[in-house]
């Protein structure tokens, strides 16, 4: 786990899993307010570093387990307001997010971005410019989805966030990602243009395998690593279902 402070704002990275150590989540705390838990596998290094921070409020982007795992345990061993979606659905009671969160020295906007899945929420510090943006961008080229990732609702999200004031992006999985708006851009591009592709050999007939071949031919690192979980085929699929 690490954990770098600059100025109030506290960025937390710690593996998603003790074995797969590659891949971390990022947590954020800063006035109170921690947005997003991290995962409950990693129980033993968070518990002891949230019991060390004055956590008055959880703002959660989704209900992934990377994400919201350790919202029990603060539920029960610090009691915490704790924001969600209105369409996540955890074991704790949370508070639907409406307006702005308010902390003693800033405000938080919520910004519904359904996409990654259909309870994510983006935050927005409008003062100093801060978007923290969940698992709404990871790489602005993604090949592999989830099943019910939806490319349609990653465009229309993706143009949303554009249209914020932001100018530092904090990612879910990437911390602070350099150029975050260009980013955001970038991937808004790759997905028109990819979807556009897709649909195109879709209305020739092709077969979505053959799509797949054409489009990605290189095997994905996270389609093998989650057996398929995240896979090429679902991101062709979205293309034209939706
Ligand atoms: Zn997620």
């Amino acid at each position: 786990m690490k954990v770098v402070k600059d100025k109030d704002l506290c960025s937390i990275k710690i593996p998603v899993h003790p074995f797969f150590r590659k891949m971390s989540v990022y947590c954020y705390f800063v006035d109170g307010l921690l947005i997003d838990t991290g995962p409950k596998i990693q129980k033993r290094k968070l518990s002891r570093l949230y019991r060390s921070l004055d956590i008055q409020t959880v703002a959660l982007t989704h209900h992934h387990d990377d994400h919201a795992g350790m919202v029990s345990w603060l539920d029960e061993q610090l009691s915490p307001r704790i924001f969600a979606h209105e369409r996540t659905n955890l074991s704790v009671d949370t508070e639907i997010y409406t307006g702005e969160i308010q902390t003693p020295n800033h405000k938080f906007i919520p910004i519904s971005t359904p996409a990654h899945t259909h309870d994510h929420v983006c935050m927005l510090e409008p003062d100093r410019g801060w978007l923290f943006s969940g698992d709404m961008y990871i790489t602005p080229y993604p090949k592999v989805f989830l099943k019910n990732e939806s490319v349609s609702s990653y465009i229309c999200s993706l143009k949303e966030l554009k249209k914020l004031d932001f100018t530092s992006l904090y990612g879910g999985h990437e911390g602070l990602i350099p150029n975050g708006r260009e980013m955001i851009a970038e991937k808004l591009n790759y997905l028109e243009s990819t979807r556009k592709e897709v649909v195109r050999l879709h209305q020739l007939g092709y077969k979505d395998r053959e799509i797949v071949k054409r489009i990605f031919p290189r095997k994905v690192r996270l389609e093998l690593m989650t057996f398929g979980l995240f896979s090429r085929l679902n991101f062709i699929r979205s293309c034209y279902s939706d």
